[in-house]
């Protein structure tokens, strides 16, 4: 328990532990703010500032001798840094009250607050709101004089600004240049001579998590400098705030524009307030006259009316969350008649006539229980956080990512880490970060293990990946399902009748643990399942039946090695002559192959020297699985097709192309896809076009389907 949690917020504090709470919050809120709005690296999640924050507020509000006016809840944002030229905003830029209470009560108390500033009596009719989404990024000022950008303004501490036009000019959906896009929309339908723009920055999910995939990567390749980012809003506020506008390029933004700032219409005036009312007398006429300038406004901004109408809309909206492509983190509810805002204007840091309803948050504080390696489908090894469970972006999180062994080592996450949990819509939980204060004695770092944890083969991690993989293929459990699915696919043992629900099934019964189990499936294990007549039994014990007899170098596609694609199985096949002799080639033979390459050459050693993937070739041979080994293919004699190039066309009525190219490639032949002076011959099947006109031009000889039989020596 830290100190603030277990000071009583009851009555009984004397003032001297009232001074030295206040002041240990202070100085934690400003520590954090520094970190959030400097750095733009917070380090703690928004829900632990906030507990302190209203705690502050709670006791600056029971005790207003103690207020002081460089409180944290007196000001707004961080001081600009050096770095930035500092610009003073002509109308400050304030922050927002928040609300954090259930979905009614927020929105009550900002509605009877309104009602009561306004000294509405109980019979007057509902107040009008503009409700729109709270999005999770930074606000910015952007100014247009005569129509032309000039200045992009960060918020800064309200009232000084960075100058940030730099990397603003990079958003491609912030005009540079204003034009009336639809004079329709607007009251007033001439450009100010001064307009203000305000919005917020941000980033999408999608570019942002394409954003940290691209870092990881960068980081894995050793480059300097690089690191990944906590959230969306954090990577954003980076971008914006960097120095090389080249970088910031690099970081895809958005921006929703949604309020203005200092407004002049004519030049060599001031501006006029009233005349800003006249032009704009609502919120709503606001934000369709920014969006006639071609600025993004949010379509999910909606007038709504009394409280009724600002529940509905926040309940709404909670449920749209995790569907939005960006992160929100709550609502906004703001006055829509802009002569009744100008009548509440605003105190401190926050104007009265607009407030921030909150959503639970998305990031939590938890500890590390322990990290687990799980093995996926398709055998990469994944570190997991267990965590004491937490509640987190609407619902409670146990587990967390922790991506690879580098992103681990680089958050240096350690069972009993204090740490920040993120889950934002449907993206799976994510550690972003240790609170290292927290942290107690020195806990081992993590280690990748050097063995699979669930079939103990060897674990291995490729140059130039991030991912550490199982290389028990055939053999390791988690990886059962897609191995069957590769081995039965049409491109390998083609197995028809073996689909992906029936392996699901098969592997969940416990009747398939291993390939050579498919060999020994019975007809009553078959019919035990869910959905199984005898008739499509019998038809999938048929197909297994059939796939027996197979070639090498499907056979060996099928054994699912990694990156030994149709192809290389092709050339190893081909090179081999036989899996005896591929087993037991060393790296160096493995090298000399047609188109092995280093990659290739060592992930097929390391799939051989598992004795459990030997072992399995060994039983589905010893289950019936042959194929016609020759003799290496320095020693063959030439195929009765070597050196024919065929193109195929039109539709086949007895082969389909894929085992048409496949048996002419089994001779020698080789299979083209366009015509050439080089083509020994066309096979056109029904409705033949452009290729055969080609050949037929090009003098090239045209076989029909009958005479495919004498081709490939069926009779
Ligand atoms: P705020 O972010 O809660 O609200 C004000 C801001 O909302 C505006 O400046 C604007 O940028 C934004 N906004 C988004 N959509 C809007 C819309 N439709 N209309 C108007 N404004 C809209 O207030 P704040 O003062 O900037 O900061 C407080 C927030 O920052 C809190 O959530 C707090 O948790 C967080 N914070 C966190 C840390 C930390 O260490 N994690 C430190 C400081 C502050």
């Amino acid at each position: 328990m830290d100190l603030f949690s277990s000071l009583d917020s009851g009555d009984l504090q004397d003032l001297s532990s009232v001074k030295l709470e206040l002041t240990a919050l202070k100085e934690k809120l400003n520590q954090y703010a520094y970190s959030y709005y400097v750095l733009d690296e917070p380090s703690v999640p928004d829900a632990e500032y906030d507990r302190l924050y209203q705690r502050l507020e709670h006791l600056e509000a029971k005790y207003p001798e103690l207020l002081d006016e460089n409180s944290p809840t007196q000001r707004v944002g961080g001081a600009p840094i050096d770095a930035f030229e500092s610009h003073r905003h002509a109308v400050p830029m304030l922050s927002l009250k928040t609300e954090t209470d259930s979905e009614s009560s927020g929105a009550e108390n900002f509605d009877v607050r309104i009602r009561k500033e306004l000294a509405l009596p109980p019979s007057a009719a509902l107040v009008q709101y503009m409700a729109e989404l709270k999005f999770d990024g930074l606000a910015m000022n952007l100014r247009y004089e005569r129509g032309r950008l000039v200045r992009a303004t960060t918020r800064g501490d309200g009232e000084f600004g960075e100058d940030v036009t730099h990397n603003i000019r990079t958003i491609a959906q912030i005009p540079l240049e204003l034009q009336i896009l639809d004079p329709r929309s607007l009251t007033y339908p001439v450009i100010p001579n001064v307009l203000e723009v305000r919005g917020e920055v941000y980033m999408r999910l999608d570019d942002f998590q394409r954003l940290n995939e691209r870092q990881r990567e960068r980081i894995a390749k050793g480059m300097r400098g690089e690191r990944t980012f906590v959230n969306p809003r954090n990577a954003a506020a980076g971008a914006v705030r960097q120095l090389d506008p080249r970088v910031a390029a690099e970081r895809p933004l958005s921006f929703f524009a949604y309020g203005v700032g200092e407004v002049i219409w004519n030049e060599g005036q001031n501006s006029d307030p009233k005349e800003y009312v006249s032009v704009f007398k609502t919120h709503q006429i606001l934000l369709a006259s920014l969006k006639a300038l071609g600025f993004p406004v949010d379509e999910h901004a909606e007038l709504v009316s009394g409280a009724t109408g600002l529940i509905s809309y926040h309940q709404r909206m909670g449920l749209l969350r995790k569907t939005l492509p960006f992160d929100i983190d709550g609502v906004v509810y703001k006055l829509n008649d802009t002569a009744l805002q100008q009548k509440l204007g605003f105190i401190t840091r926050e104007p009265k006539w607009a407030v921030a309803h909150k959503y639970p948050a998305q990031e939590q504080l938890t500890t590390v229980l322990g990290i687990e390696v799980q093995v996926g489908r398709t055998g990469k090894l994944t570190p997991v956080a267990k965590l004491s469970p937490v509640f987190v972006g609407g619902v409670t999180v146990t587990n967390a990512t922790l991506h690879n062994q580098d992103e681990a080592q680089r958050k240096d996450v350690r069972v009993g880490d204090t740490v920040i949990v993120r889950r934002a819509g449907d993206v799976i939980p994510e550690v972003v970060g240790v609170i290292l204060d927290k942290r107690i004695g020195s806990p081992a770092p993590f280690q990748m293990p050097a063995h699979c944890p669930v079939c103990s083969s060897l674990a291995v991690r490729e140059e130039g990946e991030a991912d550490y993989r199982c290389t028990g293929g055939l053999f390791c459990p988690a990886q059962r399902k897609q191995a069957f699915l590769h081995f039965a696919q049409r491109k390998a043992l083609n197995i028809e009748d073996l689909g992906e629900k029936l392996v699901d099934q098969l592997v969940d019964t416990g009747t398939l643990k291993s390939l050579p189990d498919m060999y020994r499936l019975g007809l009553s294990s078959l019919i035990a399942l869910d959905r199984m007549a005898e008739k499509s039994a019998n038809n999938v014990l048929k197909s297994i039946e059939s796939s027996k007899s197979t070639t090498l170098a499907r056979f060996l596609f099928g054994l699912g090695i990694r990156h030994v694609g149709e192809t290389t199985a092709k050339d190893l096949a081909k090179h081999f002559g036989s899996i005896d002799a591929l087993m037991a080639a060393s790296l160096e033979v493995l090298l000399t192959v047609k188109d092995v390459g280093p990659v290739v050459a060592a992930s097929v050693r390391t799939f051989f020297d598992q004795a459990h993937n030997v072992e399995v070739v060994h039983q589905l041979r010893a289950c019936g699985v042959h194929w016609t080994e020759g003799e290496p293919s320095a020693a063959l004699a030439p195929l009765a097709l070597t050196g024919k190039t065929f193109v195929i066309t039109g539709t086949l009525s007895r082969f389909s192309r894929e085992d048409l190219k496949e048996q002419l490639e089994s001779l020698g032949a080789k299979v083209s896809s366009s015509v050439s002076a080089k083509t020994t011959a066309l096979i056109a099947g029904e409705s033949a076009g452009s290729k055969l006109t080609k050949a037929q031009e090009l003098g090239i000889e045209v076989l029909g389907e009958e005479a495919l039989d004498s081709l490939l020596g069926l009779n």
